[in-house]
């Protein structure tokens, strides 16, 4: 038995008004979008609908005490037409994570896999096909509750929206190693996915962009001496002897590109260590030239090298003419994702036919 899904599609669609192979990162959205509400203790009113605005209350307790979460996730479609997802189920874990640490209800496996596969069914026309493109998919849930005190609220919305991609980066990135700010501190809510942490990441990250970098490169809230992440993105430091990336704390972000990253080195044979990463020694490897590539790594972002980072008011300067590692794992993420070897890692999972069939 599937869920009760009540679906309200366009009249019209909207996809030929634009290029969707060619539309650049988040400006586009498909026709539809999916939402439900969480009421006396229960999601309900499942429903899919056109992709519009919602009415708010100017009391929304989401916009005043910040209970809110969301995930990124993609669809990819082949030359084929076959359609998947990358690890759905690890977005949900997370998103259910994220809502734990903000005392806001989870979502059951059911709902959350119904509603991705329903919504993407119906704008199935929306995927690009070009290798780098695909569809981002937005899952995401806020507190409702009409009130003025500060409480944790008793009714939420969960929606789902979804947009075609292309890149993101187009570019190597230049990062500031942040000596100041601090991203996410012990105890505090780093490794969820929710609104506040990114609010609270632009002022700095305005700051390294004035002085012309792309992204802050943040470091540990206690001692600034350990690398965490990027903005959005976990980071990955390859020397002449291991890859190494940060290992999980509170303080940093689950990338499930960073789990597929980590998977995939192991199963290659390479050396992947998860490990605190200190300054002095990502500086010690460049003096001694055993620092061979940096590269940030999330699923907007796909993999992202850095060219350049600065500590400390000096730069230090990547050589990218080499054989980046980044590249090699790309291209197997890209022709899993596509179809063109075997998932080894099972890590698609099929957009159903029944969800085709039954619009
Ligand atoms: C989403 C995110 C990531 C990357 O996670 P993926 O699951 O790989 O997309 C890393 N860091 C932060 C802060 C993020 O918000």
């Amino acid at each position: 038995m599937s869920l009760e899904i009540t679906i309200n599609q366009v009249e019209q669609t909207r996809i030929s008004s634009y290029d969707i192979e060619n539309v650049g990162f988040g400006k586009v959205f498909t026709d539809h979008m999916f939402s439900c509400d969480f009421i006396d203790g229960k999601w309900v009113d499942l429903r899919i609908e056109p992709f519009g605005k919602i009415p708010l209350s100017p009391t929304l307790s989401a916009l005043h005490y910040g209970q809110a979460i969301f995930e990124g996730m993609k669809a990819f479609k082949n030359e084929a037409g076959h359609v998947s997802f990358f690890r759905p189920l690890e977005n949900l874990k997370r998103l259910n994570f994220s809502a734990e640490r903000m005392c806001m209800p989870t979502l059951t496996e059911e709902i959350f896999m119904e509603a991705l596969q329903r919504l993407v069914a119906l704008d199935v026309n929306w995927i690009p096909v070009k290798s780098g493109s695909a569809l981002y998919i937005r899952p995401f849930m806020f507190a409702t509750d009409d009130f003025l005190g500060v409480k944790q609220s008793e009714t939420y919305k969960f929606m789902v929206y979804a947009c075609p991609v292309n890149a993101y980066y187009t570019h190597y990135l230049k990062v500031k190693i942040e000596e100041f700010y601090t991203r996410g501190a012990q105890g505090g809510a780093g490794a969820a996915k929710c609104a506040g942490n990114y609010a609270a990441a632009m002022y700095p990250t305005k700051l390294a962009q004035q002085a012309g970098f792309d992204q802050v490169l943040w470091t540990d809230g206690a001692t600034h001496t350990f690398l965490e992440e990027t903005g959005t993105s976990n980071v990955f430091v390859v020397t002449k002897d291991a890859v190494y990336t940060p290992e999980l704390t509170d303080t940093l972000l689950a990338g499930i590109t960073r789990k597929s990253v980590i998977e995939y080195l192991k199963d290659a044979g390479k050396p992947i260590i998860e490990k605190h990463v200190s300054v002095s020694e990502l500086i010690k490897w460049h003096e001694e030239g055993s620092l061979l590539e940096m590269f940030v790594s999330g699923t907007a972002a796909t993999l992202t090298n850095i060219e350049l980072f600065n500590y400390k008011g000096k730069d230090y300067v990547l050589k990218m003419d080499i054989d980046l590692l980044s590249n090699q794992i790309k291209i197997v993420f890209n022709d899993i994702r596509m179809g063109l070897i075997p998932d080894r890692f099972n890590w698609m999972v099929a957009l159903k036919e029944y969800a085709l069939i039954n619009q």
